[in-house]
């Protein structure tokens, strides 16, 4: 055994990386525990400058952006996924080892990861009913708190924050602390963007990605959205390339009218058959409890979850353990796929709740 390991920083031999889907396996032909779209979307390469270092933030995907998100050129970042957004935003507000972070479990497990690999504090206030903010904990909870994380749409539980728990979040954070509104999902419920609060409230900072309705999980490319003082200093703190040509030539493209237009064209549909698969579930008798959705995947208690899953996976279709979360015992999460994946995972369930094991309500 070499003694490398002990050489590596105490936080890092530490660390518990996170389990993304891909790490986690699986030998399926269903794949519903990614929130990825389930159908590759066609693009080609258009640009032939392999040989020169790319711009770091290309200018059209910047423009196109920020047309779409109603917003200046000066309030957008483009980087490699909003996981990269999540972490920039520590290491350009946070000094390790004395300021924190805030988040509200359950949530999406990079904001955690983040501060652990660099060394920053991080607090967690849980959610309370419905996966809404504890105002008064988060108040109490505040004192060198420099960045609070919410995600809204929220990653696994798929509700919308109460925009007015966010003012008052804004109300008392104001000079103190940033407020970073985690839309990775927005693009599923659009109405829900707090991207016009951003010229009120210059301690907002909204993160979204192309990953989900895009359809561009593999592309990695993300974008920050804020007033243009946070986005000068996050610049200061990027690296000087952070997207290949390859990327940003197609983010651009994705970011086009037609691309924004097939986009809304794979939300509707997604959205209907989200529809379909949540009045499925919720007549599904080895189900507990189907909670509502705004994005596209589905949080489900099941009355048996740890069989369930191995159940499904064994048959190839791939769900989201989300046990161990706090408050979500016997709660699996399902990424809407396609039409016939929903349909295969329905016939899937309808017959395991058929078997003897499943068949008593939890
Ligand atoms: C998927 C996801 C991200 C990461 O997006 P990338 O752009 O793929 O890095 C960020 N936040 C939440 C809540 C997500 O679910």
């Amino acid at each position: 055994m070499s003694r490398i390991g002990s050489l590596a920083r105490a936080n890092v031999q530490a660390l518990t990386p996170y389990q993304s889907a891909r790490r986690l396996g699986g030998n399926g032909d269903v794949w519903l525990n990614a929130n990825e779209y389930p159908q590759s979307v066609p693009f080609t390469l258009s640009q032939q400058t392999l040989n020169r270092y790319p711009e770091c933030q290309p200018v059209q995907v910047i423009e196109r952006y920020a047309a779409y998100a109603g917003l200046s050129r000066e309030q957008v970042l483009v980087s490699r996924g909003a996981d990269e957004g999540i972490e920039l935003l520590m290491r350009a507000f946070c000094e390790p080892g004395q300021d924190a972070v805030l988040f509200c479990p359950p949530t999406y497990g990079m904001y955690s990861v983040s501060a652990e690999t660099i060394g920053i504090e991080y607090r967690t206030v849980p959610a309370i009913d419905g996966w809404q903010l504890n105002l008064p904990a988060i108040r109490a909870a505040l004192e060198g708190v420099r960045l609070v994380y919410v995600c809204s749409p929220n990653n696994p539980t798929a509700n919308l924050v109460n925009p007015q728990d966010i003012r008052q979040l804004l109300e008392m954070t104001r000079d103190k602390a940033l407020v970073v509104v985690d839309e990775a999902y927005i693009e599923f419920c659009p109405q829900a963007t707090l991207s016009s609060w951003l010229a009120e409230w210059p301690q907002l900072v909204i993160l979204r990605t192309l990953s989900k309705a895009f359809a561009l999980a593999g592309l990695r490319c993300g974008f920050t959205l804020a007033n243009p003082e946070v986005i000068a200093l996050l610049m200061k703190v990027i690296a000087p390339y952070p997207l290949s040509t390859p990327v940003a030539d197609i983010a651009a493209q994705a970011l086009s009218t037609e691309g924004i237009a097939l986009m809304r064209q794979h939300v509707a549909e997604l959205n209907a058959s989200r529809e379909w698969l949540i009045a499925q579930l919720r007549n599904c008798r080895c189900v507990s409890q189907v909670f509502p959705s705004e994005t596209n995947y589905i949080l489900v208690r099941f009355s048996h979850s740890a069989e369930i899953f191995k159940r499904l996976w064994d048959q190839g279709i791939i769900l989201r353990d989300q046990n161990t979360q706090p408050g979500l015992a016997g709660c699996l999460r399902i990424s809407i796929g396609t039409r016939s994946e929903c349909e295969r995972l329905m016939d899937a369930l309808t017959t395991l709740s058929t078997s003897p094991t499943f068949q008593e309500q939890a």
